[in-house]
Order: C-alpha cells, then structure tokens, then sequence
C-alpha cells in the first residue's frame, strides 16, 4: 500500500527525482540529502510501513540482506573503514519520516561523526526486572 501524503513513498515510486543507487521491485536506495558523512544511503521499500513494528516479516529479511549486499560493494566504492546500520522507529528515537527507512552511514577511522551513547551498567534490579516480565 501507498501513502499519498508521504514523501519515501513518492521517492521509492520515482515520482520524485532521488540519487538512486539501486533499485528492485521492493526497494531503492538512495542518497540521503542530508547525509552524516559521504556516501550515506537509505534502503526504502516501495511499499508504506510506518516503521519496523509493522514492517512485513519477508521484506524485513530482504531489507537486511540488502543492506549487506549495499555496503559490501559501496565500502570499496568509497574506500570507508567501517559502515553503520541506523534504522529509527517513532520520533522519541529520532524517525522524523515515517516510512520505514534503513540508513547506511559510511565511517572512517576517527572521524567525528555523532552515533554513540554513553555507556551505562546494567543494574541488577533492572535485568531481573526485564528478565521476568518476557517470561
Ligand atoms: P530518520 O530521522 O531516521 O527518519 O531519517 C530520515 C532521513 O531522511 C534523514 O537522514 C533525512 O536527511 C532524509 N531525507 C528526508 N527527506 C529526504 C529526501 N527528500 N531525499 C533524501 N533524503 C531525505
Ligand atoms: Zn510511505
């Protein structure tokens, strides 16, 4: 299904211009218009999901066998030393368009570029926590 109010969907139909680097009957991918770094791409589906919690399960699968296939053959492209899969779901974790989207941030050795948290400690009380409640 399609989303008429929804940008990812025009781009993935080509019926807005993208810098596509690839394209299938699920999926383009193209260059990110605001990119972190050189080179950094988003894997679309053509189809609108809102994000991961309604992605179709098949074409999740596809969307991460893609994402190896794109930065197998884009990190000798661009030469980079490393690659991160970003992939946001709902504004409270930073998605501010909402098709589901993958992001595919080319990295090279200490450059500055802002993907990281800081690290805590698992506490005790919290795993506990969690651990039960998933039984
Ligand atoms: P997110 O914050 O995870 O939802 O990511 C949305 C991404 O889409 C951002 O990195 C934007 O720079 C990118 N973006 C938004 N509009 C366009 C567009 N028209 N063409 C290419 N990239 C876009
Ligand atoms: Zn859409």
């Amino acid at each position: 299904m399609k989303n008429e109010n929804c940008i990812f969907c025009k781009i993935a139909a080509g019926e807005i211009p993208s810098a596509t680097l690839y394209e299938d009957d699920d999926f383009r991918v193209i260059l990110d218009a605001s990119p972190a770094s050189k080179g950094h791409a988003l894997i679309i589906p053509k189809e609108h999901y809102r994000n991961l919690y309604d992605l179709d399960d098949a074409l999740a699968s596809k969307a991460l066998v893609l994402a190896k296939k794109m930065t197998l053959r884009l990190k000798d492209v661009l030469r980079c030393d490393g690659y991160n899969i970003v992939q946001n779901n709902e504004e409270a974790a930073g998605q501010t368009v909402f098709h589901f989207h993958m992001h595919m941030i080319p990295r090279h050795q200490d450059d500055k570029i802002g993907i990281g948290w800081k690290m805590g400690e698992l506490k005790e009380k919290d795993k506990e926590e969690i651990l039960n409640k998933l039984k």
